[in-house]
């Protein structure tokens, strides 16, 4: 019996330059966390974001802590952060002794509700962490004005919207600090990896340092407080410099596969596709949909499963999950339920995204969907 083909959700394109650059990288000697690809890397990427500067670290779960400890987030203070995105968001906060506050999203770019923002603002609000959520950028211009009337810093978590656009800008750039991550299933990977950006220049000699031991830069092994290894090797930025020459044709491909999706799916009532505002361009980096509330998600994903098509569920709204539930406050738009977050996490799933699904295959796959919700 042939193999059941299998669509899955993400796969990485690594089919450029990057063994070249490896290979140089290796064939260097410099495999550690000093070399050419490093600077290179920070460099190009600062540049694809509109920024001056990159921090390159090890994930991007570190490059959020470290824009919060360069911010000198603390005890004692809260941090506003959407109740609906990875958990890495939320403990990049709590990794500092502060404590996130959750609010809800809105049905209309899935990410946090300014509204929201400006009801969960306290005496305690040290920041607040906009997160574009499966490649949609958030309403910046609110949450931004929210931010300076109150004198606090917003940083971005651009982790899933690599190249997304907020009229007509690119995220990351937006903020006091944006955030990236390079993990194998982002729009472009370094295996692991992380970046901060910035335009700002004591912050990127303050974050340099605090990847780097705290060690001060003219005098070796003098540490004036308590620094963190998160450094990224040449070997990843080697793979980095590489993915970043081809991310515009990788944004088209999402933009295609989208494309396809839309195309098969559109008519059907019992489903909706990512959201689009008038003045964002979606990354897209998963097509993802909200499934009618007459329809079990999770009984749709195991039928899809059996059919070899991949998926995954949207995330649990972060103050469900034990180490936050009755612990940190949330805020919603009329009180302190996040109504919004909950449809989403409960209805939403992210489709087969790769970069080499057909438009057959995408035929297939919503034939299949189709099929099985209806
Ligand atoms: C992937 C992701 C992160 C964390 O990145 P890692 O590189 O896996 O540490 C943070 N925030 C969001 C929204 C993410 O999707």
């Amino acid at each position: 019996m042939p193999y059941q083909k299998f669509y899955p959700v993400s796969e990485p394109d690594i089919s450029g330059n990057e063994e070249k650059y490896v290979l140089d990288a290796v064939r260097s000697g410099w495999v550690s966390s000093m070399g050419p690809y490093i600077r290179k890397f920070e460099e190009d990427f600062a540049t694809y974001c509109g920024t001056r500067f990159g921090v390159a670290t090890s994930n991007g779960t570190c490059a959020l802590h470290l824009a919060l400890a360069n911010l000198r987030v603390g005890p004692g203070d809260e941090v506003i952060v959407p109740s609906l995105t990875f958990v890495a968001t939320a403990n990049a906060v709590t990794y500092t002794g502060a404590c996130p506050v959750f609010v809800d999203c809105e049905e209309e770019t899935w990410c946090m509700d300014p509204i929201a923002v400006q009801r969960a603002l306290s005496s305690k609000t040290k920041a607040i962490v906009v997160v574009h959520l499966y490649g949609h950028p958030a309403d910046m211009d609110s949450i931004r004005a929210i931010a300076e009337s109150h004198g606090i810093p917003v940083i971005e978590d651009a982790a899933e919207a690599h190249g997304a656009l907020y009229k007509g800008s690119k995220v990351g750039g937006l903020g006091t600090i944006g955030v990236f991550s390079f993990y194998g299933n982002k729009l472009i990977t370094t295996g692991e990896g992380g970046m901060l950006v910035t335009d700002n220049d004591s912050i990127v000699e303050r974050a340099r340092f605090l990847r780097d031991h705290a060690m001060t830069p003219d005098r070796r092994y003098w540490h004036s407080e308590i620094g963190y290894n998160y450094r990224m090797t040449n070997l990843q930025a080697a793979l980095g410099v590489a993915q970043l020459e081809r991310i515009d044709s990788f944004l088209d491909r999402k933009r295609e596969i989208f494309g396809h999706y839309s195309e098969f799916l559109k008519s059907s009532k019992a489903l909706q596709l990512n959201p689009e505002r008038d003045w964002a361009k979606n990354a897209f980096w998963l097509t993802s949909i909200i499934l009618g509330e007459h329809i079990d998600r999770d009984k749709t994903m195991i039928m899809l499963r059996h059919k070899g098509i991949d998926s995954r569920p949207f995330f649990y709204p972060l103050h469900h999950l034990p180490p936050y539930k009755n612990r940190c406050r949330t805020v919603g738009k009329h009180g302190e339920d996040c109504p919004v977050s909950e449809k989403l996490a409960s209805q939403g799933m992210n489709l087969p995204s790769g970069h080499g699904l057909k438009r057959a295959d995408i035929q297939t796959i919503c034939e299949v969907l189709l099929d099985v919700i209806h």
